[in-house]
C-alpha cells in the first residue's frame, strides 16, 4: 500500500476537513463569553445581534492583538488553547458541554481570550 495521498484522496481530506470545521464553528452559540461580555469590560470588536446574541466585527482577522471598550489590551487566541482554563461565563459555552467530540489542546493561556463569538474559533 503506498503511504502518499493520490489526488482523490487529498481532495477527500480537505473535504472532511471543511466539514469537521464547519461542524465545530456551528456549534458556537454566539454567547459572548469568550470575549469578555459577562465581565463588564469586552472586546471592542464585538458586536451585539438581536436575541442578545454577538459576533465579532473581525471575525475571519480575529486573532491577535486587540482592546476591550475599558481600554486593556488582550490577545483573541483560537479556542482550543484555552477550552480547559476557566474565564468569566465559561458554563455559558457550548463546547464546554459534555461530552466533547473534539480533540482539545491543553495548552495554558491565562492572559488570553479566544475569538469565537462568531463561530466559533
Ligand atoms: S466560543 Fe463558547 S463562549 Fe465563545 S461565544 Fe461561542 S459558545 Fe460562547
Ligand atoms: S473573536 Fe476576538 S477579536 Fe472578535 S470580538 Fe471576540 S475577542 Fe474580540
Amino acid at each position: 500500500m503506498s503511504d502518499q495521498l493520490d489526488g482523490n484522496d487529498d481532495t477527500r481530506y480537505t473535504e472532511i476537513q471543511a466539514c469537521l470545521e464547519k461542524e465545530w464553528e456551528a456549534k458556537c452559540n454566539r454567547c459572548g463569553a469568550c470575549c469578555g461580555i459577562t465581565d463588564g469590560d469586552p472586546c471592542e470588536n464585538l458586536e451585539t445581534l438581536p436575541d442578545h446574541k454577538y459576533s465579532c466585527r473581525i471575525y475571519e482577522d480575529r486573532f491577535g492583538v486587540h482592546k476591550t471598550l475599558g481600554g486593556r489590551t488582550f490577545r483573541c487566541v483560537p479556542l482550543r488553547w484555552i477550552i480547559n482554563q476557566q474565564w468569566p461565563g465559561d458554563h455559558l459555552c457550548a463546547y464546554k458541554e459534555k461530552p466533547q467530540n473534539f480533540i482539545i489542546n491543553s495548552r495554558e493561556k491565562t492572559e488570553d481570550r479566544t475569538g469565537s463569538a462568531d463561530e466559533g474559533q
